[in-house]
């Protein structure tokens, strides 16, 4: 099964996918995540990387091209897989498809979450994320730096530089300007499911797999 989760920066996008992905036994694959892991490890492509992501500005599509393309072409991916932060851009829909149609995969599902961007954005100013394993808390359930109540790290919980209120008004900018483009790329060649991303965890799970049974 191939997916692709769609939705504004904090809508609930990650959660879903590691539900998804655990229940569908595929691999979630979020680009945020590639790119939080190259910073941390300043590899080549994280020193590329850095000051756009904390600017809240996208990286090049050439460079998440050659990010997706080596991932999906893993071995891991052979049974499908999660797709979480990509595409963002109408040219990264366009190397999607021939990526996908490279590895003879066809049917794919887009799932869009929706919310709207006062609560997303009182969402995201509230959380923190283990640094070692990426578990979000609200701040007012764990102080930043508490021991990660999943991994057990110590000085664990963060805020992210990219979930500061400006940087999330400019994420949020920056995913309403090429949305739009995205998802009329999308209408005729894809199903897309609608979900209230605003509903609780179990109900946004429940309603994504009805869509994805139904279709
Ligand atoms: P996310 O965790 O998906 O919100 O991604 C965090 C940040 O990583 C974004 O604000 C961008 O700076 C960068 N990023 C992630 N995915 C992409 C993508 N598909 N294209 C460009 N930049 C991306």
């Amino acid at each position: 099964m191939q997916i692709i989760i769609f939705g504004s920066p904090g809508v609930g996008k990650g959660t879903q996918a590691k539900i998804i992905a655990l229940k569908f036994n595929i691999p979630h694959i979020s680009t945020g995540d590639i790119l939080r892991e190259a910073i941390n490890d300043q590899s080549e492509l994280g020193n590329k990387a850095k000051e756009i992501v904390e600017r809240g500005e996208l990286v090049p599509d050439d460079i998440m091209g050659e990010i997706v393309k080596d991932t999906l072409h893993n071995e891991k991916c052979r049974n499908g897989f999660i797709l979480d932060g990509y595409p963002r851009t109408v040219a990264q829909a366009r190397i999607l498809d021939n990526i996908l149609n490279n590895l003879n995969k066809n049917k794919t599902h887009l799932i869009k979450l929706d919310a709207d961007d006062d609560v997303i954005v009182k969402r995201l100013s509230n959380r923190l994320v283990c640094k070692k394993c990426g578990n979000i808390i609200v701040n007012h359930e764990l102080k930043e730096n508490s021991k990660c109540k999943v991994c057990g790290s110590e000085n664990s919980y963060i805020k992210r530089k990219d979930d500061e209120e400006e940087v999330i008004r400019r994420r949020l900018k920056v995913y309403h300007e090429t949305t739009a483009q995205v998802i009329s790329y999308y209408k005729d060649k894809l199903h897309i499911h609608e979900v209230d991303g605003t509903l609780p965890i179990e109900k946004v799970t429940e309603q994504i797999i009805f869509q994805l049974k139904m279709n």
